[in-house]
């Protein structure tokens, strides 16, 4: 987690950010939302703080939002949590998953993961101490799909856990039924908890379902659903999550929370807890993420790169080295003089030097979580230049 010269390290989006800034360029980096959530969440939490919720609230999660968890685990999926018991509210999914991997995973334990993956959950694995060992997703036919038999072949009497993502990033892949019942094959035979990260369950294009791996056979007791207010609801910086799954999985991840935070944000709690019933924000936030998608692919096609359309997410990631880059790190670093836009490197998902991360070595991720203009200006930056 540290730099070869022993100070931290600053994270590839913060580094991004901090280089769009800079530069003036098109920030197509870090993805979060240049337009508020709903100004229903943005009230509730107003008079929240003004109607005196500024205390710790419970380290579990005010009650009214872990029924409302609750609720929506069962409305769109047929989940069926006690919400006293099996809901854990967490200060963003970035907790949760800190706290499922800190509590669950240790020093002679494989945690097996995708590769890409996002970065927090490889930097959570290092910091339990287990051994990360990852299964690649690879290109093909235009999108991104996991090789199943490097999955089954990583996993070991030794794994775990396995922690997935999807909707996924940095790739946008929805990860099929297929797929998932793979992943959970694979945590069956082995005895292993899953830890899903699906922060972008709304965020799905084109007729993809997005699927919780708990839904799956045999999965509910073996399952950690990990999500949050931010990416559904266009507020980030609120970072209220959550984790659900079963009460003897949550307590041992209630037990890590205690100490991570306590608790999370009191007055944004009922907020979410209030925003959670609505159904419609998210669906139209899709319907418009998803032509904002088709004009950013569009554009990275007439620029010259090879596209892998994404099912899902904030994120497209694209191929440059048909535009003669081979290095995406260099790429991106250099993108603000060669095109004023800022994107990431696909590599930074990836384990240095690990065989995905030479096979993506030429990918660059884009977020298309902006404006329209914002992209329009991007994609009118990149094709100008190449
Ligand atoms: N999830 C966002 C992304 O992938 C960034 C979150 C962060 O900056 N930590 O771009």
């Amino acid at each position: 987690l540290m730099s070869a010269d022993g100070t931290v390290a600053a994270t590839i989006f913060a580094e991004m950010s901090a280089l769009a800034a800079r530069t003036g360029a098109v920030n197509l980096g870090q993805g979060f939302p240049d337009v508020d959530g709903p100004q229903a969440a943005k009230d509730a939490a107003i008079a929240a703080i003004r109607d005196g919720r500024n205390q710790y609230a419970p380290g579990d999660g005010v009650p009214e939002l872990r029924r409302a968890i609750a609720d929506h685990q069962r409305r769109h999926y047929g989940l069926d949590l006690d919400p006293d018991s099996e809901v854990l509210v967490s200060t963003g999914a970035t907790e949760g998953i800190a706290a499922s991997v800190l509590a669950l995973a240790g020093p002679g334990d494989e945690v097996l993961t995708l590769e890409p993956f996002y970065d927090v959950h490889a930097a959570c694995i290092a910091l339990s101490g287990a051994t990360h060992v990852t299964a690649p997703l690879v290109p093909r036919d235009g999108t991104f799909r996991l090789d199943v038999a490097a999955l089954r072949a990583a996993a070991s009497p030794r794994t775990r856990m396995i922690v997935i993502n999807t909707p996924h990033n940095p790739t946008g892949a929805v990860l099929t039924p297929a797929e998932l019942e793979a992943v959970a094959a694979v945590a069956r035979e082995h005895d292993a908890v899953v830890v899903t990260d699906e922060v972008y369950e709304h965020l799905v294009y084109d007729g993809a379902r997005h699927v919780p791996v708990a839904t799956l056979p045999g999965m509910r007791d073996r399952t950690l659903t990990v999500s949050s207010s931010g990416k559904t609801f266009s507020l980030t910086g609120w970072k209220i999550g959550w984790v659900s799954g079963p009460a003897d999985l949550i307590t041992a991840v209630r037990t890590v929370k205690q100490f991570l935070t306590f608790s999370s944000g009191a007055p944004f709690q009922p907020a979410i807890a209030e925003v959670l019933a609505d159904d419609a924000t998210p669906r139209a936030l899709a319907a418009s993420l998803s032509e904002r998608r088709d004009l950013v692919c569009e554009g990275l096609t007439a620029a010259g790169f090879d596209v892998s359309v994404p099912a899902g997410t904030y994120f497209v990631s694209a191929d440059a080295s048909g535009l003669g880059f081979d290095d995406g790190i260099e790429l991106c670093r250099r993108l603000p003089e060669l095109a004023g836009v800022v994107a990431v490197p696909v590599a930074a998902f990836c384990t240095p030097g690990s065989p995905t991360s030479r096979a993506l070595g030429s990918w660059v991720r884009f977020t298309y979580v902006k404006q329209r203009e914002v992209l329009e200006e991007g994609v009118r930056r990149l094709v100008t230049a190449f």
